[in-house]
């Protein structure tokens, strides 16, 4: 069929067959499909909908339209975690090493930040030497060795995605659930998993702000995950603050060293409550632990013995990386970055830190970007000295800003104030987790 046919058989609000999404996604990634004719079948799509046949479809040609990887001869259960996204979202960093040293294989690829939200590969270069582009054979080796890696995606992986993510973020079709979730699911299931955690963030710093958008995300994902053979849960996670104490490439993977050497931080916290749960929620479907208090006392465990430490070390020698970052931490902090005070200019109590301000601050210091070809400064970032539900007085520095110079942060210095408010009442910290799907 000719793509304005397959075109109009969903603008005029009826089903496409699996044939016809075949054809399309065929299309996407041979280019035999122009991007004008992409984008008009995409906002088709938003405007008219896919029942679950269709999603689905999307999903397995998505899938299918790349390679799958095979780890089959690792003879461990295998599982990941994906996030949706956030500011100081830095769990894959503590995941990734507990789970391993649980005994779990760990295929983590992982991406780029865009926008207000992070992404864990810029986090990881900021470890000198660091390679985050592994061949297929260098990233089975890796987990092979050291039970996890983690790497970007390579071209063979989902490759229609690309392109469409890209025509759907050019088009403002990027938020239809279906879509969304036929673009991450359809990555995730080429990792030849057993289970997957997904961690799907609400909150003013989160791509779904709404709780019940987020929830009902959570539910179609886990509902995919299912289909497709893979044990899969979901927690919807709180992102109306910013994650844990640092915000920021180097300064969030610090943050990690710091609580994989048993040296968190109180404003940490959170960054290791949210850690254990997802790794807790991997180990028991992954049948490695019975119940999920169990699974949560052997994670704490990998944490307190080091062993989630020395998997880090491990991994970070197999892919390059200097290891003496885990001897030394304070390497990650550039001592030529100057540091800036956000003083509070009342007593009180922090009633919110608006996520959504501090990642915009981030990406306006360079250590976030505008367009995915952006180059990016690993160095900058904020560190929350006080968060939500603290007691403060006039004057008190609520949190530092590391930026290059004091024309830069000029430039941030009342978003960041503005990020925090402060109120006269008591205020209680808002929970870290709204939601489980099963
Ligand atoms: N993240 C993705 O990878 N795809 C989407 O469609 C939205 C967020």
């Amino acid at each position: 069929m000719r793509p304005q046919e397959i075109i109009a058989i969903k603008r005029d609000g009826c089903e496409l067959s699996d044939e016809q999404i075949r054809e399309f996604i065929g299309g996407v990634c041979d280019n035999s499909w122009a991007d004008y004719q992409i984008s008009a079948l995409v906002m088709a799509i938003f405007t008219r909908g896919l029942n679950e046949r269709e999603g689905e479809t999307l999903v397995r040609e998505m899938l299918n339209s790349g390679e799958v990887l095979d780890l089959s001869s690792i003879e461990k259960p295998k599982a990941d975690k994906h996030s949706t996204g956030g500011v100081g979202d830095k769990t894959s960093l503590v995941i990734a090493p507990v789970v391993a040293a649980c005994g779990i294989a760990v295929p983590m690829i992982s991406g780029r930040g865009l926008g207000h939200t992070g992404g864990t590969l810029d986090k990881l270069e900021s470890i000198p030497g660091y390679n985050v582009k592994l061949s297929k054979e260098q990233f089975h080796d890796t987990i092979e060795k050291c039970g996890f890696a983690l790497a970007g995606q390579t071209a063979e992986i989902a490759p229609a995605d690309k392109k469409l993510y890209a025509l759907r973020d050019a088009t403002a079709t990027v938020p239809y659930i279906p879509m969304i979730v036929a673009s991450i699911m359809s990555k995730k299931l080429a990792e030849d998993l057993d289970a997957l955690v997904l961690d799907v963030k609400t909150g003013n710093g989160a791509f779904m702000q709404a709780l019940e958008d987020a929830k009902q995300l959570a539910e179609a994902m886990v509902a995919t995950g299912k289909k497709f053979g893979v044990r899969t849960e979901a927690v919807v996670s709180d992102m109306s603050e910013p994650l844990g104490r640092y915000v920021g490439n180097s300064l969030e993977v610090f943050e990690c060293i710091k609580i994989l050497r048993g040296e968190a931080e109180p404003q940490m916290l959170q960054t290791v409550e949210l850690s254990v749960e997802l790794s807790a929620r991997i180990l028991t479907l992954s049948g490695v632990a019975d119940d999920l208090d169990g699974a949560k006392e052997v994670v704490r465990s990998k944490i307190a013995s080091g062993e989630a430490l020395e998997k880090f070390r491990q991994n970070c020698e197999l892919q390059g990386g200097d290891v003496s970052v885990f001897d030394t931490p304070e390497k990650l902090l550039d001592p030529v970055i100057p540091q800036f005070e956000i003083e509070s200019r009342a007593d009180g109590f922090v009633a919110s830190v608006d996520a959504l301000a501090v990642g915009e601050a981030l990406v306006e210091l360079g250590g976030g970007r505008t367009f995915a070809e952006d180059k990016i400064d690993i160095g900058v970032g904020f560190r929350c000295n006080w968060k939500t539900g603290d007691e403060v007085k006039t004057g008190e520095s609520l949190g530092t800003a590391f930026c290059r110079s004091p024309e830069q942060f000029e430039s941030v210095c009342q978003k960041l104030q503005n990020a925090y408010s402060i109120t006269t009442e008591p205020v209680f910290a808002p929970a870290l987790i709204n939601a489980v799907i099963l």
